[in-house]
């Protein structure tokens, strides 16, 4: 995954580790079934990946490892 194209047009590239527009998720049941002492490696691979786009603030989520994302764009402001 070294480049995303977000829909506004941003390249985000993805290439840099760290990265500073991925983010790591897990849910909290997850995140429970962990010991207490664990290798962070361990919770890296437990986490799903979240690409936010620097430009747009779009978030693209790669839930459960999927090779395409699902995207998730701010509402639009009612004021
Ligand atoms: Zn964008």
């Amino acid at each position: 995954m070294p480049k995303l194209l977000c829909r506004c047009g941003e390249v985000i590239s993805l290439s840099a580790i760290p990265c500073p527009f991925e983010w790591r998720i897990m849910s909290s049941t997850k995140l429970d079934t962990l010991p207490d002492q664990v290798d962070v490696e361990e919770i890296y691979r437990a986490t799903d990946t979240i690409v936010r786009c620097p430009k747009c603030d779009r978030l693209w989520v790669f839930w459960d490892d999927a090779e395409v994302a699902t995207e998730y764009a701010r509402a639009p402001s009612e004021s």
